[in-house]
């Protein structure tokens, strides 16, 4: 069986992949589509932004589709740039001015009140509607420099206080199996082979 991961962003899809990797799918990205419609993220929320994305593809592919939606929320911003961590610099979705907007915003704050945890949002769809939504978190710090190339997004910040690294530091092996991605995936997983067995039983 087929399962479109929803998504134009390569870094996550590589994410994706490799934490899926074994899973009885085979997986299939929207560069096998060609032109697909456009997801507007207006959403209130990332299981919202997840949904419209899962059930935009589903129609469009005909095919089970799994939209996902992810940021990062700081406490001493109130939670943001939460929905809005692409594009929190602006239109341009630079990483490298995301990053720089959020250090300079956290200028004066010492590490215990640099509490941030990413979130990430899956959801799943198929050309008759949803199957379900389910979300991970993972803690960290944001740290006062940036540190590490692995990773993409705000990682060369988002410190992990067990390791002392952050994840632009840390092996990529070791992101997939704490990560918001990894954990909300892990529930997709079991959603998926509810969703099979009962596909067997009808
Ligand atoms: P989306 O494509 O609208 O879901 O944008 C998610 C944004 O959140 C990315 O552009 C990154 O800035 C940030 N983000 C989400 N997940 C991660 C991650 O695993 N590492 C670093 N940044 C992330």
């Amino acid at each position: 069986m087929f399962l479109v991961v929803a998504t134009k962003n390569q870094k996550k899809l590589g994410e994706i992949k490799e934490i899926l990797r074994g899973f009885n799918f085979k997986l299939r990205s929207l560069a096998d589509y060609g032109k697909t419609p456009d997801v507007v993220e207006n959403g209130d929320t990332f299981k919202e932004n997840a949904v419209k994305k899962a059930l935009k593809l589903a129609r469009f592919t005909g095919e089970l589709t799994l939209g996902e939606d992810s940021g990062l929320c700081v406490d001493a911003l109130d939670g943001r740039p939460g929905v809005y961590s692409s594009r929190f610099a602006g239109r341009s979705k630079s990483d490298e001015k995301n990053n720089q907007k959020l250090l300079r915003l956290l200028k004066c704050a010492p590490l215990k009140k640099r509490k941030a945890h990413y979130v990430c949002a899956v959801a799943l769809a198929d050309k008759q509607g949803l199957i379900g939504v389910v979300e991970g978190k993972c803690h960290g710090k944001i740290d006062f420099e940036l540190k590490g190339k692995h990773g993409f997004g705000y990682d060369p910040l988002f410190l992990i206080p067990k390791f002392k690294k952050t994840f632009g530091q840390l092996d990529e092996k070791i992101k997939h199996k704490m990560s918001h991605r990894f954990r909300a995936l892990m529930k997709a997983k079991k959603l998926l082979v509810k969703y099979i067995e009962k596909k067997k039983s009808n």
